[in-house]
């Protein structure tokens, strides 16, 4: 399939190329000018898991990646479940936590981390990230173990906490971390002054990884499929979606599921006070505001980057903007949402609670509603057990990393030296 670059429609680029490059000129996102649709939806939400996501994947990349492979692939990248867990008659949240780092972005870094290393054949390939937090460990768990790929995560030093940090440095073999003495902004300006210089992108071979990268999207698309598959077949037309939105990447993904075919209703975009969506959703005006830091903090995102692939899929008539309404939680509101679950029997955390409160805002009583569960709640312990008045056992994942030595190196917020590095 080509993908066009949505910045600059003069380039359009195959699957192979997007995911080598990540962002198109002028930092345009790369995107289908038109999302493929399917028939037999009943039938395909009839099959197991690896076989649907073969053919929901299938006609994105099929120019690129033959179909043993892509069995393959599917494989390696969906190894654990999208489980439907039921909170009351009307509601159920579909946890997307149970893989290796207990977050959503497994999904796609996995399928990403595949998908790259196929391409790459036995060129070497160096991924150079910076994280503050849940994506380098997500990023560095997609690509462990796998050849020819060498994975560099800056982060800042002493800010992101322990549990976190042991998520991602304590892997060997062709993981690498640095602890940069400095902010995340400075391992972000890092990462930069080293896709600016193009010799040393041609000498370690430089790729980003990054979050818009559209081969994450793909592999999201699949969970909402599953969603589905686990409810009785005359209810799924009902199916309102709820999603807890930061950069929107999750949200688009289901936006491309429905318009594939897969009959949800309608779809909820929950934020925290970084609302700039919501507003916009009310009022036709895009006007972020600094961004605010929060309980759901992997959510605290004002110029959400995956927005303008919803609005290209609105804009070209492939998505009925009416079918999307925007919610915006206040941090009372979430905190009293995470208690009223936890009181329903089921123990979540602030990102799915946002998510949450948008079905208990808008639900019908002949709708059904499907929030995301994005983060296992040991990810966000502390505020859990504060809001909650509990104690969180660890989670068997977290337990064994927290039990491993750190292995990063520190590293002086300096390019000449990062540069050092990575050519040793
Ligand atoms: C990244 C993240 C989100 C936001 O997802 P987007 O695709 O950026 O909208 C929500 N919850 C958690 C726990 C996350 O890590």
């Amino acid at each position: 399939m080509q993908l066009n670059n949505l910045k600059d429609p003069q380039q359009v680029v195959d699957f192979a190329t997007a995911v080598k490059t990540g962002l198109g000129k002028q930092q345009g996102l790369f995107f289908p000018a038109k999302i493929p649709t399917l028939t037999g939806i009943n039938h395909l939400l009839s099959m197991n898991t690896q076989s649907r996501n073969f053919h929901l994947l299938r006609p994105f990349v099929h120019e690129n990646i033959d179909d043993e492979a892509l069995h393959r692939i599917i494989g390696q990248t969906f190894t654990f479940p999208a489980r439907m867990q039921t909170v009351n008659a009307q509601v159920s949240c579909l946890e997307l936590f149970h893989g290796p780092t207990l977050a959503f972005k497994d999904f796609g870094a996995r399928f990403m981390a595949q998908c790259l290393q196929h391409f790459a054949g036995n060129e070497k390939i160096t991924i150079l990230t910076a994280t503050s937090g849940d994506t380098g460990a997500a990023v560095a768990h997609a690509f462990h173990g796998l050849d020819n790929i060498e994975v560099v995560i800056l982060f800042p030093h002493g800010k992101i906490s322990e549990l976190q940090q042991k998520m991602f440095t304590t892997l060997s073999g062709n993981i690498r971390t640095l602890a940069v003495d400095g902010a995340f902004d400075d391992c972000q300006k890092l990462v930069k002054q080293c896709f600016d210089d193009p010799d040393l992108v041609q000498a370690v071979g430089l790729n980003s990884a990054n979050s818009i990268n559209v081969s994450r999207l793909f592999a999201q698309i699949c969970y909402y499929f599953d969603a589905l598959a686990q409810l009785p077949v005359h209810r799924r037309e009902q199916t309102v979606v709820a999603v807890p939105s930061g950069n929107f990447g999750n949200l688009c993904a289901g936006i491309i599921a429905k318009t594939m075919g897969l009959p949800i209703k309608r779809f909820i975009a929950s934020t925290n006070l970084n609302d700039t969506v919501p507003r916009y959703l009310q009022d036709g005006v895009w006007a972020p505001n600094a961004t605010v830091e929060t309980l759901s903090n992997a959510m605290d995102v004002s110029k959400p980057n995956n927005w303008p692939r919803i609005e290209y899929l609105i804009e070209s008539g492939q998505f009925d903007r009416r079918l999307l309404s925007g919610l915006a939680v206040d941090e009372n509101t979430t905190a009293d949402t995470l208690q009223d679950l936890y009181r329903q029997g089921y123990l979540s955390e602030p990102h799915a609670a946002v998510a949450y409160q948008g079905l208990v805002d808008s639900l019908t009583d002949d709708e059904l509603g499907i929030f995301l569960g994005t983060a296992h709640p040991a990810k966000f312990k502390s505020t859990v057990e504060a809001i909650l008045g509990i104690e969180l056992p660890l989670p068997e994942a977290i337990a064994e990393c927290a039990k491993l030595p750190d292995l990063s190196t520190r590293l002086a917020p300096d390019f000449k030296a990062l540069r050092r590095y990575l050519k040793s």
